[in-house]
Order: C-alpha cells, then structure tokens, then sequence
C-alpha cells in the first residue's frame, strides 16, 4: 500500500477481519483517558468537535486507496481518538455509503447526546461503541472522561441512538481485573446493556499493551463466566485469526504505519500483509536495529510499538 496520511492497514482487527482504518484525529485526542487504552494517555482530552483533519484531504485519499488498493473486509472510522469529535465524519461514512464495503464506526458513545452526531453516526452500518461502566463513579475510575461529562446523559444518548438506528449496534464491554469484573458490578453493567438492546455484546479484556500498568488482565475462563451474566450470552473475545490474508507487497513502512496506531504481535503483522512469519521478522530485525520500533513483553506475548517504554 502506498504512503497515506489518513489511511492505515487494512490492519488485523479481533472484530472486523482485516480492516481498513481511517484516522479523523490527531494522535491522541479523545473524551476520555480510559485506564486500558491501548494508544497510551490521551494528550488532547476535549470535547470540542471540529474539523480536525480536512474531510476532502481524507475523502482524496479513500478514492486513490480505491483504485490502487481496494482490498479489505471493513472500513472503519477509528484510529488516534474519538471519531466523533470530527464534525464531518459523516460526510466520510456517506461516501462510504457509495462504495460495497461495509463502513464501522468505533465510537466511545459520548458523542451520541448530540442529535447532528446519532444522524451523522446513522449512515454507518455497524457501530460499535463501548460502555465499561455503571455509573458515574465507575466511569471516571475506568474511563477518565473530560470533566464536563455525564453518564447519565450519556446513557440517554445510547438509548436514542438505538431507536433511530437501523444498522448493527456492536456493544463491547471492557473488563479489568478488580477494578469492573466483580459479578455484582458486571451484573449493573449488563442491565444497561440490555436496555440498549445491541445486536452483538462483546467482553474485551487487556490483551495489548494498556496505558496504565495497573489495567490488568482477566483469564479466560474468568471472562466466560462473566459472559453469562448478559442477556443474550456475551462473546469472549478472541485473539485475531486471519484466514484470508490479502497479496500486498510489503514494506517497512507499512509495518511503522500500523505500529504507529497500536502495537501488534509479529503474528498480526504476518496475518494483516499475507506474509511468513520468517519474513515479517526480518523487517521487525532491521526496524528495532535502527531503534524506530521497541518491544514490549506482556504475558507469553511480544508487541511491537513505535514508543520506547523502557525510558
Ligand atoms: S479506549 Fe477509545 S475512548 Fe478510551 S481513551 Fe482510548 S481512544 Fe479514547
């Protein structure tokens, strides 16, 4: 894949296959700072919405990505923040709507209070949002949202968004080891979620690395367990398994492009470019010999990242 600004991947996602992001922000700009982010801190926490990025500039680079490329399962508005703190990320998804890909939304679901964001978010075909709190209190434990938010109204939001939506809700709920997993607090979780009524719920824990060490990790059998707690039974969630890997020719840039948006395991890499993984870990070889990617130890696992965390 060419060089793009806005553009990145198609990366290997646990939800989507293989995904084409499109990046609306500049790194790290959110509403939140949530403990378990997996982009490190949030530099810029604002809920201000503006155009961050010129729209025409990410729509110019869709349309030659369409004729160079064109291969990819979904294309997805996520990358360095919160999407919807864009004003136009409805203009991206209504171009997406003229295209035969299906478009995602990753989204906080902070935003949805607004009726221009549910009826800009309502030309997606899945949206998949987050909610891994209960209330105020445990939301700004998890999450850490800008001062001048409310979970209340951000439920409220949520429940709007449902009834005017036509397309797939996606709820993914984000478990960390005692701090959201005891029963009775995933029990106040899953009575939200039903009333949002989601067409698929999700369970995540940390499986890449979180921004705050103490975010940790719930086992498996853990998150089975906790799955039975929602109505219908939660998805566990599990590591990504590409078994269509595309034919892109491979170059060290594309690897540092995707490490840039999160850190992957050399597995990921090889899944997401159709390559060996013999072959992935000559360029990860050279990338760490000139210090432009580190390495990061987390369970059994290595992750490659653009940031040196030992410093
Ligand atoms: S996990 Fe998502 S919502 Fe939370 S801080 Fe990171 S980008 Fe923002």
């Amino acid at each position: 894949m060419k060089k793009y600004k806005y553009l990145f991947g198609p990366v290997p996602s646990r939800r989507f296959g293989r995904s084409l992001g499109i990046d609306l922000l500049p790194h790290k700009t959110c509403c939140l700072d949530c403990i378990f982010c997996q982009l490190g801190r949030t530099e810029f926490k604002t809920i201000i919405r503006k155009e961050y990025v010129p729209v025409d500039a990410v729509l110019d680079e869709l349309k030659a990505w369409l004729k160079a490329d064109g291969e990819t399962d979904y294309i997805t508005l996520s990358g360095s923040g919160e999407p919807t703190l864009h004003t136009k990320f409805g203009d991206v998804l209504g171009f997406l709507q003229t295209i035969s890909k299906p478009s995602v939304l990753l989204t906080n679901g902070t935003m949805l209070t607004i009726p221009e964001v549910r009826d800009a978010a309502s030309r997606a075909d899945i949206v998949k949002v987050s909610l891994s709190a209960w209330d105020q209190h445990s939301f700004q434990v998890v999450n850490r949202p800008h001062d001048q938010l409310n979970f209340e109204k951000i439920m409220e939001g949520l429940l709007d968004f449902r009834s005017q939506f036509k397309g797939e809700i996606w709820l993914e709920v984000f478990l960390l080891y005692g701090i959201n997993s005891m029963p009775k607090d995933v029990e106040k979780i899953a009575a939200l979620v039903k009333k949002i009524q989601p067409d698929r719920i999700q369970l995540n824990t940390v499986t890449r690395p979180p921004a705050e060490d103490f975010a940790g990790a719930l086992l498996k059998n853990q998150m089975t367990e906790l799955a039975d707690l929602f109505q219908p039974t939660a998805e566990v969630i599990n590591e990504y398994n590409s078994t269509h890997a595309g034919h892109q020719q491979v170059k060290e840039d594309n690897i540092l492009d995707m490490l840039k948006r999160r850190p992957c395991t050399s597995e990921q890499i090889a899944a997401a470019f159709g390559l060996h993984t013999h072959e992935v870990a000559k360029y990860l070889g050279k990338l760490l010999h000139e210090k432009l990617i580190f390495t990061v130890h987390r369970k059994t696992e290595i992750y490659y990242t653009v940031r040196d965390t030992n410093k």
